[in-house]
């Protein structure tokens, strides 16, 4: 079998698991997101079984049997019928007794089924999040998708505010932006592209409706899946001249992502970054105005680990995405955020978006 630097580690992390006994002999990946990064499978079925000795051995469904064929490195069975009967008929065979499950990516309804089914001498393991962690830690070739992902969405921003004119809804901004990305040449939005236009952008996760955009505060999330890989970005334009209040507040978020972009380097806990933004929105009467994290890890989701939240004590590592995103929301006025994606490097970071946060009026 060839090897698999990727398997290779999450078998590394399965033998460490030895709080309750012995490790486990084998570990049941549930979750797409982490049987693609194993495997490089992209199918929407699979069930990936993996051995403590390094045989993998992934389940998918006759639809898939030729691209399982072209995309997957390990051996492949090819399921009639449920994969979990597949996946138990395997777990006797390969007489495995300590099976390690992902406790957040199945149902109690399909644990249930499954353990109801095993051999009567296996155990089951729940484990959490250990794929994840791996999943942290960026290699080369991801770093350049995301990279490239993050590049695609700013100029997607841009082509679709040239586009903007007066009569347009929230709705069709938002509309344009996922024209322009997919044009640009993304799979796809990374989650629903948020544009909240004066009052509405109190709320940190607008869905845009069909207010029009007239003059005042405009908030625009956006990300892009490029080659599977996320980015995320929010920037801020304003319609007509700035109020003093608006630009004070700007300056505050402004300063705010800076001095938490400023922190990050290897060794720092995650929940520092999050309270350099929290310090600067404090210093200017806001903080209380800021009711989310500072930012989140991405990748091939557009919310991974790390969280940078009040309580992360996850340390930053070279080679981690993440974004950088406080915010201010107040009601009956609007809010502000400004968000990056950077790459935690050797000596600190790299900025990835290359859209200017200078104050934009248009
Ligand atoms: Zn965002
Ligand atoms: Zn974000």
């Amino acid at each position: 079998m060839p090897h698999n630097p990727r398997r290779a580690a999450a078998v590394e992390r399965l033998a460490a698991l030895t709080e309750t006994g012995p490790p486990p002999d084998s570990f049941l990946v549930s979750s797409l997101h982490n049987i693609r990064y194993l495997t490089g499978f992209t199918g929407s079925n699979a069930a990936l079984l993996l051995g403590a000795d390094g045989e993998a051995r992934l389940f998918t469904d006759p639809r898939y049997t030729l691209q399982a064929g072209q995309q997957v490195d390990c051996a492949v069975s090819i399921a009639k019928g449920p994969l979990s009967k597949a996946v138990l008929k395997a777990v006797g065979k390969a007489r495995y007794r300590r099976l390690a499950i992902e406790h957040d990516h199945m149902t109690l309804a399909q644990f249930e089924s499954f353990r109801k089914d095993l051999p009567e001498r296996t155990e089951t393991l729940p484990v959490s999040g250990l794929v994840e962690k791996l999943r942290m830690v960026k290699d080369a070739g991801e770093l350049d998708t995301i990279r490239r992902s993050v590049l695609l969405n700013s100029e997607a921003l841009e082509a679709a505010l040239s586009h903007l004119k007066p009569g347009m809804t929230e709705t069709d901004l938002a509309a344009e932006i996922n024209y322009r990305s997919r044009l640009l040449g993304a799979d796809g939005p990374s989650f629903d592209t948020i544009v909240a236009s004066g009052e509405r952008s109190a709320l940190p996760h607008a869905h845009p409706g069909n207010t029009l955009i007239g003059s005042g505060i405009l908030l625009i999330d956006m990300g892009a899946f490029f080659q599977a890989y996320a980015s995320d970005m929010t920037r801020m334009v304003h319609i007509g001249k700035p109020t003093k209040t608006y630009k004070n507040a700007y300056k505050a978020v402004l300063e705010a992502e800076l001095a938490a972009i400023d922190v990050v380097r290897p060794g720092v806990k995650a929940d520092k970054v999050d309270k350099a933004a929290r310090k600067v929105l404090k210093a200017h009467g806001l903080d209380k105005a800021f009711t989310h994290s500072t930012g989140h890890g991405l990748g091939l989701e557009i919310h991974e680990r790390p969280r940078l939240g009040r309580k992360d004590p996850t340390l930053l590592e070279t080679g981690m995405a993440i974004t950088i995103e406080p915010g201010v929301y107040l009601e009956g006025w609007g809010g502000i955020r400004i968000e990056d994606t950077v790459v935690v490097t050797a000596t600190g970071c790299e900025i990835l978006t290359p859209t200017p946060k200078e104050l934009r009026v248009i």
